[in-house]
């Protein structure tokens, strides 16, 4: 992309929103951004402008200060109480003695400004500026999505990692708490995996680990976290979940692994998975844990391939588990 004021290259340069009263004006500008590669939106007064900008989503706005209905300032203040349209860049065009007004629109969150009468290439440039910086605002807030996301998923499966786990924990105990509402954790781990990382080797095992995975999530609910605790163990944590929803969801876990073999280049293995759960109305999250993870030790305990749900009373004295099957 080219930094002249000249312009860009014809088509890449981005979508302008011209509102501006004035025919004469508004064909002027349009015609010089579209002739500079510019896709160019207009807008004949305020109330226009704020629908164009919601459906078209500009990447700068060249905005007229003095127009019927709703002037500059109240559109611009509009749009910065929109979330999806504060960050887009506004360009005020301005009065020859507009000073105060460019003064206030820059204080109003204004990028930037344009006195009318103006040549061309000013125009392109601080068009061309604006629209720089929507770009980069752009490729930060994706970074940054990016980033949040690699910082909180475990790279092998892609699932929510340990780290991340102990902060849902945290907020869904708090919510629970506050709304007086369970939350359940159910753990899991799968049954004699050193085994399989012996038969099919370690990349084997790691196959088995993703299908794992994929498998839990499809019997989870949106709002369900699915999460890699280390190794071969994973949890589902549930918000607004009784014991008894808790048992259901790790049953429906334990089948959709146990019911249909897991493929391993081309041939399938067998993997089962025990499982354990808590639930509980505003408990810490390390007494949670501790409960379903003795309540997952009885799984193994009784044989395997199995669900035991901690009791209730055990939240702050030892464990007695019951068993589901
Ligand atoms: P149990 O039924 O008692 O759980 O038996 P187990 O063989 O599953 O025993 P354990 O839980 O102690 O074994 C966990 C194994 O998981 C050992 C370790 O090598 C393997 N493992 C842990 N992380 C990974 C991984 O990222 N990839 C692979 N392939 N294996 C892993
Ligand atoms: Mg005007
Ligand atoms: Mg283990
Ligand atoms: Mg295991």
């Amino acid at each position: 992309m080219s930094d002249t004021a000249a312009g860009t290259v014809a088509g890449s340069s981005g979508r302008i929103l011209v509102a501006e009263d004035s025919l004469v004006i508004r064909t002027v500008v349009s015609e010089q951004l579209m002739d500079a590669g510019y896709d160019v939106v207009q807008a004949i007064d305020g109330e226009a402008a704020l629908a164009q900008c919601a459906a078209t989503r500009p990447d700068a706005i060249l905005l007229d200060i003095e127009m019927p209905g709703l002037d500059g300032h109240q559109v611009l203040a509009r749009l910065k109480q929109d979330e999806g349209l504060r960050d887009i860049p506004v360009v005020f065009l301005t009065g020859r003695t507009g000073t105060d007004e460019m003064v206030a629109g820059l204080r109003e969150g204004a990028h930037d400004y344009l006195r009318k009468p103006f040549e061309p290439a000013e125009l392109l440039a601080r068009i061309g500026g604006a629209v720089r910086i929507k770009r980069l605002q752009d490729e930060l807030r994706e970074r940054n999505e990016e980033l949040k996301y690699l910082s909180e998923t475990d790279g092998l499966t892609g699932a929510t990692n340990r780290r991340h786990i102990d902060g849902v924990l945290d907020r869904f105990s708090g919510t629970s708490r506050r709304h007086q509402e369970p939350y359940a954790l159910v753990m899991f781990d799968i049954d004699h995996f050193k085994s399989v990382n012996d038969t099919e080797g370690h990349p084997g095992g790691d196959q088995v680990l993703r299908e794992l995975v994929v498998r839990l999530r499809s019997i989870a609910r949106d709002d369900d976290v699915v999460g890699r605790w280390g190794g071969e163990e994973f949890v589902i944590i549930a918000p607004r979940t009784t014991i008894e929803g808790a048992a259901v969801l790790a049953e429906r876990a334990r089948l959709v692994v146990a019911e249909r073999s897991f493929a391993i280049g081309d041939h399938d293995i067998a993997v089962t998975v025990s499982a354990g759960c808590a639930s509980g109305i505003g408990e810490y999250p390390a007494s949670l844990v501790r409960r379903a993870d003795q309540a997952l030790y009885e799984s193994k305990l009784q044989g395997r391939n199995r669900v035991t749900c901690s009791s209730p009373h055990d939240v702050i004295g030892h464990s007695s588990p019951q068993m589901m099957q």
